[in-house]
Protein backbone atom coordinates (compact mmCIF):
# COMPACT_ATOMS: atom_id res chain seq x y z
CA UNK A 1 0.00 0.00 0.00
CA UNK A 2 2.75 2.24 0.53
CA UNK A 3 3.78 2.66 -2.72
CA UNK A 4 0.54 2.72 -3.84
CA UNK A 5 0.26 6.12 -1.80
CA UNK A 6 3.88 7.41 -2.95
CA UNK A 7 2.51 6.76 -6.55
CA UNK A 8 -1.02 8.44 -5.82
CA UNK A 9 0.82 11.50 -4.90
CA UNK A 10 3.68 11.27 -8.02
CA UNK A 11 0.23 11.15 -9.81
CA UNK A 12 -0.92 14.22 -8.24
CA UNK A 13 2.48 16.03 -8.92
CA UNK A 14 2.16 15.42 -12.36
CA UNK A 15 -1.49 16.27 -13.19
CA UNK A 16 -0.67 19.53 -11.19
CA UNK A 17 2.69 20.15 -13.43
CA UNK A 18 4.50 20.11 -10.13
CA UNK A 19 6.99 17.50 -11.03
CA UNK A 20 10.05 20.43 -11.28
CA UNK A 21 13.81 20.35 -11.94
CA UNK A 22 14.74 18.99 -8.59
CA UNK A 23 13.07 15.46 -9.32
CA UNK A 24 14.81 12.09 -8.73
CA UNK A 25 15.62 10.94 -11.67
CA UNK A 26 13.47 7.85 -11.84
CA UNK A 27 14.67 4.17 -12.19
CA UNK A 28 13.07 1.73 -14.36
CA UNK A 29 9.63 0.50 -12.97
CA UNK A 30 9.33 -3.19 -12.20
CA UNK A 31 7.17 -3.93 -15.09
CA UNK A 32 9.50 -2.09 -17.63
CA UNK A 33 11.95 -4.33 -20.17
CA UNK A 34 13.65 -1.74 -21.23
CA UNK A 35 16.83 -1.20 -21.13
CA UNK A 36 18.46 2.18 -21.57
CA UNK A 37 22.01 2.79 -23.40
CA UNK A 38 22.49 6.83 -22.36
CA UNK A 39 20.71 9.47 -21.08
CA UNK A 40 19.64 10.97 -24.54
CA UNK A 41 18.35 8.00 -26.22
CA UNK A 42 14.51 6.08 -25.37
CA UNK A 43 15.60 3.14 -23.67
CA UNK A 44 14.60 -0.55 -25.76
CA UNK A 45 13.86 -3.35 -25.10
CA UNK A 46 16.64 -5.52 -26.58
CA UNK A 47 16.03 -8.67 -28.75
CA UNK A 48 19.34 -9.75 -29.89
CA UNK A 49 18.80 -12.71 -31.66
CA UNK A 50 16.21 -10.83 -33.75
CA UNK A 51 18.39 -8.16 -34.56
CA UNK A 52 21.45 -10.14 -35.82
CA UNK A 53 18.68 -11.79 -37.91
CA UNK A 54 17.77 -8.63 -39.27
CA UNK A 55 21.22 -7.33 -39.98
CA UNK A 56 22.12 -10.35 -41.82
CA UNK A 57 19.30 -9.97 -43.77
CA UNK A 58 19.83 -6.36 -44.62
CA UNK A 59 23.14 -7.07 -45.46
CA UNK A 60 22.51 -10.44 -47.92
CA UNK A 61 19.67 -7.72 -49.22
CA UNK A 62 22.79 -5.61 -50.06
CA UNK A 63 25.24 -7.73 -51.55
CA UNK A 64 22.17 -8.71 -53.65
CA UNK A 65 20.50 -5.69 -54.61
CA UNK A 66 24.24 -3.44 -54.83
CA UNK A 67 22.60 -0.95 -53.24
CA UNK A 68 20.73 0.39 -50.11
CA UNK A 69 17.17 -0.04 -50.04
CA UNK A 70 14.85 2.38 -51.25
CA UNK A 71 12.55 3.86 -48.74
CA UNK A 72 8.74 4.99 -49.30
CA UNK A 73 6.67 6.26 -46.94
CA UNK A 74 2.57 6.77 -47.43
CA UNK A 75 1.07 9.41 -45.12
CA UNK A 76 -3.10 9.49 -45.53
CA UNK A 77 -3.91 12.59 -43.44
CA UNK A 78 -6.26 11.97 -41.19
CA UNK A 79 -7.43 8.81 -42.13
CA UNK A 80 -9.04 6.66 -39.43
CA UNK A 81 -7.75 2.99 -37.72
CA UNK A 82 -11.42 1.89 -38.57
CA UNK A 83 -10.93 3.22 -42.54
CA UNK A 84 -8.66 0.68 -44.38
CA UNK A 85 -10.59 -2.95 -45.09
CA UNK A 86 -7.25 -4.51 -43.55
CA UNK A 87 -8.04 -2.66 -40.26
CA UNK A 88 -12.00 -3.45 -40.39
CA UNK A 89 -13.39 -0.90 -42.04
CA UNK A 90 -13.41 -0.82 -45.78
CA UNK A 91 -16.15 -2.68 -47.57
CA UNK A 92 -17.86 -2.85 -43.99
CA UNK A 93 -17.58 0.87 -43.89
CA UNK A 94 -18.60 2.15 -47.74
CA UNK A 95 -14.76 2.62 -48.87
CA UNK A 96 -13.32 -0.54 -50.13
CA UNK A 97 -9.54 -0.03 -49.83
CA UNK A 98 -8.30 -3.61 -51.84
CA UNK A 99 -4.53 -1.86 -52.22
CA UNK A 100 -4.03 -1.16 -48.48
CA UNK A 101 -5.54 -4.24 -47.57
CA UNK A 102 -3.39 -6.28 -50.21
CA UNK A 103 -0.08 -4.26 -48.58
CA UNK A 104 -1.08 -5.03 -45.58
CA UNK A 105 -2.04 -8.91 -46.20
CA UNK A 106 1.35 -9.85 -47.86
CA UNK A 107 3.25 -7.54 -45.44
CA UNK A 108 3.21 -6.77 -41.53
CA UNK A 109 -0.08 -5.15 -40.13
CA UNK A 110 0.55 -3.49 -36.98
CA UNK A 111 -2.24 -2.65 -34.61
CA UNK A 112 -0.88 -0.53 -31.80
CA UNK A 113 0.58 1.94 -34.53
CA UNK A 114 0.47 5.68 -32.49
CA UNK A 115 0.65 9.10 -34.54
CA UNK A 116 0.70 12.37 -32.54
CA UNK A 117 -2.76 14.02 -32.00
CA UNK A 118 -2.30 15.81 -34.71
CA UNK A 119 -0.72 16.75 -37.83
CA UNK A 120 2.21 18.98 -37.80
CA UNK A 121 3.49 17.06 -34.53
CA UNK A 122 2.94 13.85 -36.05
CA UNK A 123 5.10 14.81 -39.18
CA UNK A 124 7.29 17.16 -37.05
CA UNK A 125 7.78 13.24 -34.52
CA UNK A 126 8.35 11.41 -38.11
CA UNK A 127 11.12 13.68 -39.12
CA UNK A 128 12.93 14.23 -36.57
CA UNK A 129 12.65 10.85 -34.22
CA UNK A 130 11.49 13.29 -31.32
CA UNK A 131 8.52 14.30 -29.45
CA UNK A 132 7.18 17.31 -30.75
CA UNK A 133 7.21 18.82 -26.77
CA UNK A 134 10.94 18.74 -27.58
CA UNK A 135 10.79 20.93 -30.68
CA UNK A 136 8.67 23.30 -29.65
CA UNK A 137 5.85 22.03 -33.27
CA UNK A 138 3.27 21.39 -30.56
CA UNK A 139 0.49 22.27 -32.83
CA UNK A 140 -0.08 22.87 -36.73
CA UNK A 141 0.95 26.02 -38.04
CA UNK A 142 -1.82 27.48 -39.71
CA UNK A 143 -2.39 30.35 -41.84
CA UNK A 144 -1.70 33.65 -40.43
CA UNK A 145 0.79 31.92 -37.52
CA UNK A 146 3.80 33.20 -36.74
CA UNK A 147 6.78 30.98 -34.77
CA UNK A 148 9.23 32.85 -33.15
CA UNK A 149 11.96 30.54 -33.52
CA UNK A 150 12.23 28.96 -36.79
CA UNK A 151 11.60 25.22 -35.28
CA UNK A 152 14.61 23.67 -37.66
CA UNK A 153 16.78 25.64 -36.27
CA UNK A 154 18.90 22.94 -34.26
CA UNK A 155 16.98 19.92 -35.32
CA UNK A 156 18.05 16.97 -38.62
CA UNK A 157 15.66 15.13 -40.13
CA UNK A 158 15.81 12.11 -41.76
CA UNK A 159 15.46 13.09 -45.23
CA UNK A 160 18.77 15.12 -44.40
CA UNK A 161 20.58 11.96 -42.42
CA UNK A 162 19.94 9.52 -46.22
CA UNK A 163 20.38 12.31 -47.95
CA UNK A 164 23.90 12.57 -46.60
CA UNK A 165 24.44 8.64 -47.14
CA UNK A 166 23.68 9.01 -50.90
CA UNK A 167 20.16 9.27 -51.07
CA UNK A 168 17.86 10.69 -53.32
CA UNK A 169 14.81 12.39 -50.97
CA UNK A 170 11.96 13.65 -52.15
CA UNK A 171 8.75 14.77 -50.58
CA UNK A 172 5.40 14.81 -52.85
CA UNK A 173 2.32 16.62 -51.35
CA UNK A 174 1.62 17.92 -47.85
CA UNK A 175 4.51 19.39 -45.54
CA UNK A 176 2.86 21.82 -42.97
CA UNK A 177 5.50 21.99 -40.77
CA UNK A 178 6.34 25.71 -41.78
CA UNK A 179 6.75 27.65 -44.88
CA UNK A 180 8.99 30.62 -44.68
CA UNK A 181 12.27 30.17 -46.11
CA UNK A 182 14.53 27.86 -44.38
CA UNK A 183 11.57 26.24 -42.83
CA UNK A 184 10.52 24.62 -46.33
CA UNK A 185 11.30 20.93 -47.21
CA UNK A 186 14.14 21.22 -49.54
CA UNK A 187 15.81 23.54 -46.87
CA UNK A 188 15.83 20.56 -43.71
CA UNK A 189 17.02 17.77 -46.07
CA UNK A 190 14.64 16.90 -48.72
CA UNK A 191 16.52 16.90 -52.08
CA UNK A 192 13.54 18.12 -53.80
CA UNK A 193 9.63 19.23 -52.64
CA UNK A 194 6.76 18.98 -55.18
CA UNK A 195 3.31 19.89 -53.35
CA UNK A 196 1.57 21.99 -50.71
CA UNK A 197 2.89 23.75 -47.19
CA UNK A 198 -0.53 23.45 -45.83
CA UNK A 199 -3.92 20.91 -45.33
CA UNK A 200 -6.39 21.62 -48.47
CA UNK A 201 -9.02 22.91 -46.26
CA UNK A 202 -6.94 25.76 -45.99
CA UNK A 203 -7.19 26.13 -49.61
CA UNK A 204 -10.66 25.88 -50.87
CA UNK A 205 -12.58 27.71 -47.79
CA UNK A 206 -11.39 30.55 -49.95
CA UNK A 207 -13.66 29.50 -52.50
CA UNK A 208 -16.74 27.49 -50.70
CA UNK A 209 -19.75 29.68 -50.72
CA UNK A 210 -21.75 26.90 -49.20
CA UNK A 211 -19.34 26.05 -46.39
CA UNK A 212 -18.08 29.64 -45.52
CA UNK A 213 -20.30 32.25 -47.12
CA UNK A 214 -19.70 34.70 -44.11
CA UNK A 215 -16.39 34.57 -45.69
CA UNK A 216 -16.78 34.03 -49.60
CA UNK A 217 -19.89 36.52 -50.52
CA UNK A 218 -18.17 39.32 -48.08
CA UNK A 219 -16.01 41.29 -50.04
CA UNK A 220 -14.72 43.21 -46.71
CA UNK A 221 -14.10 40.02 -45.18
CA UNK A 222 -12.98 38.33 -48.16
CA UNK A 223 -10.21 41.23 -48.84
CA UNK A 224 -9.31 41.19 -45.00
CA UNK A 225 -8.43 37.49 -45.24
CA UNK A 226 -6.37 37.60 -48.53
CA UNK A 227 -3.85 40.23 -46.35
CA UNK A 228 -3.00 37.33 -44.46
CA UNK A 229 -0.96 36.07 -47.84
CA UNK A 230 -0.67 32.61 -46.97
CA UNK A 231 0.90 30.63 -50.13
CA UNK A 232 -1.48 29.18 -51.84
CA UNK A 233 0.34 27.34 -54.65
CA UNK A 234 1.69 23.71 -55.62
CA UNK A 235 5.13 24.35 -55.37
CA UNK A 236 7.95 22.82 -56.71
CA UNK A 237 11.30 23.23 -54.55
CA UNK A 238 15.59 21.81 -55.13
CA UNK A 239 17.45 21.93 -51.80
CA UNK A 240 20.14 24.65 -53.92
CA UNK A 241 16.70 26.96 -53.00
CA UNK A 242 15.11 27.09 -56.38
CA UNK A 243 11.95 27.34 -55.66
CA UNK A 244 9.16 27.52 -58.36
CA UNK A 245 4.94 28.12 -58.35
CA UNK A 246 3.94 25.05 -60.60
CA UNK A 247 0.40 26.39 -60.18
CA UNK A 248 -1.86 28.16 -57.93
CA UNK A 249 -5.30 26.58 -56.27
CA UNK A 250 -7.80 28.87 -58.18
CA UNK A 251 -10.64 26.68 -57.18
CA UNK A 252 -12.54 23.74 -55.19
CA UNK A 253 -12.13 22.16 -58.59
CA UNK A 254 -8.43 22.53 -58.88
CA UNK A 255 -7.77 21.67 -55.44
CA UNK A 256 -9.98 18.00 -56.07
CA UNK A 257 -7.17 17.05 -58.82
CA UNK A 258 -4.25 17.90 -56.08
CA UNK A 259 -3.95 14.31 -55.28
CA UNK A 260 -4.09 13.16 -59.01
CA UNK A 261 -1.17 15.26 -60.00
CA UNK A 262 0.70 14.39 -56.76
CA UNK A 263 -0.09 10.87 -57.82
CA UNK A 264 1.65 11.63 -61.20
CA UNK A 265 4.37 13.19 -60.01
CA UNK A 266 5.39 9.78 -57.54
CA UNK A 267 4.82 7.73 -60.37
CA UNK A 268 6.81 9.73 -62.86
CA UNK A 269 10.40 9.96 -60.27
CA UNK A 270 10.31 6.84 -59.41
CA UNK A 271 10.61 5.90 -63.01
CA UNK A 272 13.17 8.42 -63.06
CA UNK A 273 15.13 7.77 -60.17
CA UNK A 274 14.85 3.99 -60.76
CA UNK A 275 17.73 5.01 -63.76
CA UNK A 276 19.92 5.80 -61.31
CA UNK A 277 22.35 4.19 -58.80
CA UNK A 278 21.49 6.05 -55.85
CA UNK A 279 18.59 4.69 -53.71
CA UNK A 280 15.60 7.09 -53.09
CA UNK A 281 13.78 7.96 -49.85
CA UNK A 282 10.03 9.28 -50.77
CA UNK A 283 7.46 10.32 -48.56
CA UNK A 284 4.32 10.77 -50.42
CA UNK A 285 1.81 12.85 -47.89
CA UNK A 286 -1.58 12.65 -49.50
CA UNK A 287 -3.84 16.07 -49.07
CA UNK A 288 -6.72 14.09 -48.81
CA UNK A 289 -8.15 12.85 -46.45
CA UNK A 290 -8.28 15.83 -44.64
CA UNK A 291 -11.35 17.93 -44.73
CA UNK A 292 -12.75 19.42 -46.63
CA UNK A 293 -12.36 16.47 -48.89
CA UNK A 294 -13.75 16.98 -52.45
CA UNK A 295 -13.05 14.03 -54.63
CA UNK A 296 -11.29 13.58 -58.11
CA UNK A 297 -14.09 14.19 -60.67
CA UNK A 298 -12.67 10.52 -61.44
CA UNK A 299 -13.71 9.68 -58.35
CA UNK A 300 -16.80 11.25 -57.53
CA UNK A 301 -19.13 8.43 -56.58
CA UNK A 302 -16.42 6.17 -56.73
CA UNK A 303 -17.70 4.59 -53.16
CA UNK A 304 -20.61 2.63 -52.08
CA UNK A 305 -21.01 5.49 -49.69
CA UNK A 306 -21.29 8.28 -52.02
CA UNK A 307 -20.01 10.51 -49.27
CA UNK A 308 -17.39 12.88 -50.32
CA UNK A 309 -14.96 11.90 -47.60
CA UNK A 310 -15.59 7.90 -48.79
CA UNK A 311 -14.84 8.36 -52.00
CA UNK A 312 -11.45 10.15 -50.97
CA UNK A 313 -10.44 7.05 -49.58
CA UNK A 314 -11.20 5.21 -52.77
CA UNK A 315 -8.92 7.47 -54.19
CA UNK A 316 -5.82 7.59 -51.79
CA UNK A 317 -6.15 3.64 -51.81
CA UNK A 318 -6.20 3.73 -55.56
CA UNK A 319 -3.40 6.07 -56.02
CA UNK A 320 -1.19 4.16 -53.39
CA UNK A 321 -1.94 0.83 -56.14
CA UNK A 322 -0.58 2.89 -58.53
CA UNK A 323 2.61 3.81 -57.12
CA UNK A 324 3.07 0.59 -55.87
CA UNK A 325 2.39 -0.40 -59.42
CA UNK A 326 5.63 2.00 -60.56
CA UNK A 327 7.72 0.14 -58.32
CA UNK A 328 6.78 -3.11 -59.50
CA UNK A 329 7.04 -2.00 -63.43
CA UNK A 330 10.54 -0.24 -63.00
CA UNK A 331 11.97 -3.16 -61.25
CA UNK A 332 12.07 -1.47 -58.13
CA UNK A 333 9.64 -3.36 -55.82
CA UNK A 334 11.59 -5.87 -54.04
CA UNK A 335 14.55 -3.21 -53.88
CA UNK A 336 11.86 -0.98 -51.47
CA UNK A 337 10.69 -0.79 -48.03
CA UNK A 338 7.11 0.44 -47.79
CA UNK A 339 5.26 2.11 -45.02
CA UNK A 340 1.34 3.13 -45.07
CA UNK A 341 0.15 5.16 -42.17
CA UNK A 342 -2.53 8.13 -41.01
CA UNK A 343 -0.81 11.31 -38.83
CA UNK A 344 -3.92 11.14 -36.66
CA UNK A 345 -7.37 9.70 -36.06
CA UNK A 346 -10.07 10.62 -37.48
CA UNK A 347 -11.13 14.27 -37.38
CA UNK A 348 -14.88 13.98 -35.79
CA UNK A 349 -15.48 17.63 -35.91
CA UNK A 350 -16.08 17.90 -39.77
CA UNK A 351 -18.45 15.11 -39.46
CA UNK A 352 -19.50 13.16 -42.00
CA UNK A 353 -16.75 14.34 -43.79
CA UNK A 354 -14.44 12.69 -41.37
CA UNK A 355 -12.78 8.74 -40.88
CA UNK A 356 -13.85 6.02 -38.54
CA UNK A 357 -12.29 4.93 -35.58
CA UNK A 358 -13.55 1.84 -33.80
CA UNK A 359 -11.42 3.60 -30.55
CA UNK A 360 -12.73 6.52 -28.09
CA UNK A 361 -11.94 9.99 -28.63
CA UNK A 362 -10.77 11.56 -32.31
CA UNK A 363 -8.14 13.84 -33.51
CA UNK A 364 -7.50 16.49 -30.87
CA UNK A 365 -6.73 14.15 -27.94
CA UNK A 366 -4.75 11.54 -26.59
CA UNK A 367 -7.67 9.25 -26.31
CA UNK A 368 -7.01 5.73 -28.69
CA UNK A 369 -9.19 8.02 -31.24
CA UNK A 370 -6.74 10.37 -31.63
CA UNK A 371 -3.37 8.78 -31.66
CA UNK A 372 -3.82 5.11 -32.41
CA UNK A 373 -3.38 4.85 -36.54
CA UNK A 374 -3.27 1.95 -38.78
CA UNK A 375 0.62 0.83 -39.91
CA UNK A 376 1.47 -1.42 -42.19
CA UNK A 377 5.02 -2.77 -43.27
CA UNK A 378 5.30 -4.24 -46.56
CA UNK A 379 8.69 -5.15 -48.21
CA UNK A 380 8.35 -7.91 -51.53
CA UNK A 381 11.01 -10.54 -50.47
CA UNK A 382 12.09 -9.12 -47.11
CA UNK A 383 9.08 -9.07 -45.01
CA UNK A 384 7.21 -12.60 -44.74
CA UNK A 385 3.57 -12.02 -46.04
CA UNK A 386 0.96 -12.51 -43.82
CA UNK A 387 2.40 -11.17 -40.29
CA UNK A 388 0.69 -9.29 -37.69
CA UNK A 389 1.96 -7.58 -34.34
CA UNK A 390 0.07 -5.83 -31.46
CA UNK A 391 3.91 -4.54 -30.28
CA UNK A 392 4.07 -0.72 -30.24
CA UNK A 393 5.29 1.49 -32.22
CA UNK A 394 5.41 5.04 -32.32
CA UNK A 395 5.78 6.65 -36.03
CA UNK A 396 8.75 8.71 -34.40
CA UNK A 397 10.40 4.96 -34.64
CA UNK A 398 10.33 5.46 -38.67
CA UNK A 399 13.31 8.29 -37.76
CA UNK A 400 15.72 5.64 -36.44
CA UNK A 401 14.34 2.74 -38.58
CA UNK A 402 14.93 4.41 -41.92
CA UNK A 403 18.13 5.58 -40.50
CA UNK A 404 19.23 2.00 -39.80
CA UNK A 405 17.77 1.07 -43.39
CA UNK A 406 20.26 3.41 -45.37
CA UNK A 407 23.58 2.73 -43.32
CA UNK A 408 22.95 6.71 -41.19
CA UNK A 409 22.62 5.61 -37.51
CA UNK A 410 25.87 7.20 -37.25
CA UNK A 411 24.35 10.34 -37.97
CA UNK A 412 21.70 10.21 -35.54
CA UNK A 413 22.53 13.23 -33.37
CA UNK A 414 23.78 12.51 -29.36
CA UNK A 415 24.03 15.74 -28.16
CA UNK A 416 19.83 16.03 -27.77
CA UNK A 417 16.86 13.70 -26.80
CA UNK A 418 15.73 10.92 -29.77
CA UNK A 419 12.34 9.19 -28.66
CA UNK A 420 12.46 7.28 -32.04
CA UNK A 421 13.54 3.91 -31.34
CA UNK A 422 14.96 1.57 -34.14
CA UNK A 423 12.55 -1.01 -34.99
CA UNK A 424 14.17 -2.48 -37.63
CA UNK A 425 14.03 -6.15 -36.79
CA UNK A 426 10.80 -5.84 -35.59
CA UNK A 427 9.28 -5.36 -38.73
CA UNK A 428 11.95 -7.81 -40.82
CA UNK A 429 12.13 -10.59 -38.75
CA UNK A 430 9.43 -13.47 -38.98
CA UNK A 431 6.96 -12.86 -35.59
CA UNK A 432 9.34 -9.55 -34.98
CA UNK A 433 9.07 -8.63 -31.37
CA UNK A 434 8.74 -4.58 -30.40
CA UNK A 435 11.49 -2.95 -28.97
CA UNK A 436 9.21 0.02 -27.99
CA UNK A 437 8.10 -0.37 -23.80
CA UNK A 438 6.92 2.94 -23.68
CA UNK A 439 4.50 5.24 -25.92
CA UNK A 440 4.05 8.91 -24.19
CA UNK A 441 1.25 10.98 -25.14
CA UNK A 442 0.96 14.58 -24.92
CA UNK A 443 -1.10 17.14 -25.71
CA UNK A 444 0.44 20.45 -26.91
CA UNK A 445 3.19 20.81 -23.91
CA UNK A 446 0.81 18.83 -21.64
CA UNK A 447 1.72 15.32 -20.73
CA UNK A 448 -1.47 13.28 -20.41
CA UNK A 449 -1.03 9.63 -20.87
CA UNK A 450 1.48 6.83 -21.29
CA UNK A 451 0.72 3.00 -22.55
CA UNK A 452 2.90 0.02 -21.70
CA UNK A 453 2.13 -3.24 -22.93
CA UNK A 454 -1.81 -2.86 -22.76
CA UNK A 455 -2.37 -0.38 -19.93
CA UNK A 456 -2.69 3.07 -21.03
CA UNK A 457 -2.79 5.78 -17.91
CA UNK A 458 -3.89 9.27 -18.00
CA UNK A 459 -3.37 11.75 -15.89
CA UNK A 460 -5.44 14.22 -18.13
CA UNK A 461 -7.84 13.54 -20.40
CA UNK A 462 -9.69 15.11 -23.11
CA UNK A 463 -13.96 15.99 -22.52
CA UNK A 464 -15.64 16.30 -25.44
CA UNK A 465 -19.01 18.45 -24.15
CA UNK A 466 -21.39 17.41 -27.32
CA UNK A 467 -19.66 13.88 -27.90
CA UNK A 468 -18.41 14.40 -31.58
CA UNK A 469 -16.50 17.52 -31.79
CA UNK A 470 -13.23 16.61 -29.96
CA UNK A 471 -11.98 19.92 -31.36
CA UNK A 472 -13.69 22.63 -31.58
CA UNK A 473 -16.03 21.85 -28.20
CA UNK A 474 -13.38 20.36 -26.03
CA UNK A 475 -11.87 20.84 -22.66
CA UNK A 476 -8.86 18.97 -20.98
CA UNK A 477 -9.23 18.20 -17.27
CA UNK A 478 -6.46 16.64 -14.94
CA UNK A 479 -7.87 13.89 -13.48
CA UNK A 480 -8.48 13.83 -9.58
CA UNK A 481 -6.20 11.76 -7.15
CA UNK A 482 -5.49 8.82 -9.40
CA UNK A 483 -4.81 8.23 -12.60
CA UNK A 484 -7.22 7.16 -15.14
CA UNK A 485 -5.93 3.42 -15.77
CA UNK A 486 -7.73 0.64 -18.60
CA UNK A 487 -6.75 -2.56 -20.15
CA UNK A 488 -6.78 -2.02 -23.88
CA UNK A 489 -6.59 -5.96 -24.19
CA UNK A 490 -9.98 -6.26 -22.17
CA UNK A 491 -12.04 -2.45 -23.13
CA UNK A 492 -10.08 -0.84 -26.19
CA UNK A 493 -12.45 1.84 -26.06
CA UNK A 494 -11.17 2.86 -22.83
CA UNK A 495 -14.78 2.98 -21.03
CA UNK A 496 -13.62 0.80 -17.80
CA UNK A 497 -10.99 1.85 -15.35
CA UNK A 498 -9.54 -0.86 -13.82
CA UNK A 499 -7.65 1.50 -11.34
CA UNK A 500 -5.09 0.49 -8.77
CA UNK A 501 -7.39 -2.20 -7.41
CA UNK A 502 -7.52 -4.70 -10.10
CA UNK A 503 -4.35 -3.23 -11.48
CA UNK A 504 -0.69 -4.52 -9.90
CA UNK A 505 0.88 -1.61 -12.17
CA UNK A 506 -0.22 1.89 -11.73
CA UNK A 507 3.02 2.62 -9.27
CA UNK A 508 5.04 1.40 -12.53
CA UNK A 509 3.22 3.40 -14.93
CA UNK A 510 3.44 6.83 -12.46
CA UNK A 511 7.29 6.09 -11.96
CA UNK A 512 7.34 5.77 -15.76
CA UNK A 513 6.05 8.71 -16.63
CA UNK A 514 8.17 10.44 -13.63
CA UNK A 515 11.37 8.97 -15.60
CA UNK A 516 10.24 10.59 -18.97
CA UNK A 517 9.41 14.27 -17.52
CA UNK A 518 12.79 13.88 -15.65
CA UNK A 519 14.27 13.83 -19.54
CA UNK A 520 13.60 16.87 -19.53
CA UNK A 521 16.08 17.85 -16.91
CA UNK A 522 18.70 17.51 -19.74
CA UNK A 523 17.54 18.47 -22.40
CA UNK A 524 14.65 21.44 -22.30
CA UNK A 525 12.01 21.46 -24.26
CA UNK A 526 12.08 24.13 -26.95
CA UNK A 527 9.44 26.88 -27.08
CA UNK A 528 8.89 28.49 -30.53
CA UNK A 529 6.10 30.58 -30.12
CA UNK A 530 2.82 27.70 -30.97
CA UNK A 531 1.35 28.15 -27.32
CA1 LIG B 1 -3.75 15.14 -40.01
Amino acid sequence: MRTSIAATMLTVALSAGLLAAKAPIAMASTLSRAVAENDHRQPAIPHPQQQAAAAQALADFEARAGQKPNILLFIVDDLGYGDPGAFGGGEAVGAPTPHMDRLADEGLMLTSTYSQYTCTPTRAAIFTGRLPVRTGLIRPILAGDSVSVNPWEGETSIARLLSNQGYYSLLVGKWHIGEEEGMRPHDVGFDEFYGYYRAQKEYTQRFDERRYPDLVLDDDKLERYDRIKADDNLIHGLADGTTEVVSQVSSIEDMAEGDARLRDYTVDSIQRLSQQDAPFFITHAFMKVHADNWPSEAFRGASPSKYPYKDAVVEVDSYIGDIVQALEDSGELENTFIFVTSDNGPQMDSWPDSGYTPFRGAKGTTWEGGVRVPGIAYWKGMIPPGQRSDGLFDLMDLFNTFATLGGAEDGIPQDRYIDGIDQTSFLLTENGQSHREQVYMWLGNQFTALRMREYKMHTAVVRADDGLRWIDMATVERTALAPWLFNLYIDPKEQMTVGHRRNAWQASMVAEAGAHRATFEKFPAKNIGLE
